[in-house]
């Protein structure tokens, strides 16, 4: 059980962020990871009043607030066109609505867990992440970097990524997953993500012929296996993972290759 001693909701995100230097003070997202450790701390902040509940349109970007839940993304129709569906595919399977409901983006990415189907598709499509002190940091150099004491404010999305598919292997509906893939292949070339290895998420850039055919998506799907270090869990073995691997980037591109 989390158990804490003060409960504040800043009103300024300087507040916020002097309020979370402390060791014994923690930053709230929708609490549901959280609140499954068993951890005393001293005083939590809650970010709700801070007005990072939208999804903004910023004509070549979403610009999607911390405190935003996964089950707004999963639902928001922009989100949907511009990532031809692969957003609701990502989100849909974790947990159930009332879950996604309280869930945070902020949590979410903050957290960088291994499992996390939004950090691979976020990858693929080549975020950004916005820190209240940090300032603008690419997803995929924040996946690596170490949990420093900062705000995440916002998460930011190019609005036409290119053609776009997310695919992931659960051993049961609503488990963490067993390999998390997103693949977006667009002006500036083909990118795939592949989470849940079990360790975070990584990007591989894909070399693809002009059109995608089942021989080349195959054929990208073994290249990135071979490419990608995986490991075991009690979900998966490391070989099982690689041959999964295999199967979901090459269906994924294919799916890519249905959009054209
Ligand atoms: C039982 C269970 C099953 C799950 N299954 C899946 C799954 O299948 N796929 C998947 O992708 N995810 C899964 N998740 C993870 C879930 O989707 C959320 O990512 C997770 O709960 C964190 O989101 P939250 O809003 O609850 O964050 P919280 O639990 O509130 O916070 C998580 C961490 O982020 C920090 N934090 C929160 N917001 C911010 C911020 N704005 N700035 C800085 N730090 C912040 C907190 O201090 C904490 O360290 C699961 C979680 C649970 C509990």
């Amino acid at each position: 059980m989390l158990t804490f001693r003060q409960y504040l909701r800043p009103q300024t995100l300087d507040e916020a962020y002097a309020l979370c230097q402390k060791r014994a003070n923690l930053v709230l997202g929708g609490m549901l990871w959280l609140k499954m450790q068993n951890r005393t701390v001293d005083t939590v902040i809650d970010l709700c009043d801070l007005g990072l509940d939208q999804v903004e349109d910023l004509g070549e970007e979403w610009r999607i607030g911390a405190m935003v839940s996964l089950r707004t993304l999963e639902t928001h129709p922009g989100l949907a066109a511009s990532t031809h569906g692969a957003m609701a595919d990502c989100l849909c399977h974790i947990v159930g609505v009332q879950f996604r409901n309280l869930a945070t983006v902020g949590g979410s990415i903050y957290g960088r867990f291994g499992f996390s189907d939004p950090l691979t598709l976020f990858l693929a499509l080549e975020a950004v992440v916005e820190l209240h002190h940090a300032g603008d940091v690419p997803l995929a150099d924040f996946v690596n970097q170490p949990y420093e004491r900062d705000i995440l404010t916002h998460v930011r999305l190019p609005k036409h990524p290119g053609r776009v598919a997310y695919l992931a292997q659960r051993n049961t509906a609503t488990d963490f997953p067993v390999l998390t893939c997103a693949v977006a292949v667009g002006e500036s070339g083909a990118r795939c993500a592949i989470g849940a290895r079990p360790m975070k998420a990584c990007l591989v850039k894909l070399d693809l012929p002009e059109s995608i055919t089942p021989e080349t998506a195959a054929a990208a799907g073994d290249r990135v296996a071979e490419q990608v270090t995986f490991g075991s869990n009690l979900r998966a073995g490391a070989d099982y993972r690689r041959a999964i691997c295999r199967v979901l980037v090459r269906r994924a591109l294919l799916g890519c290759k249905e959009e054209e």
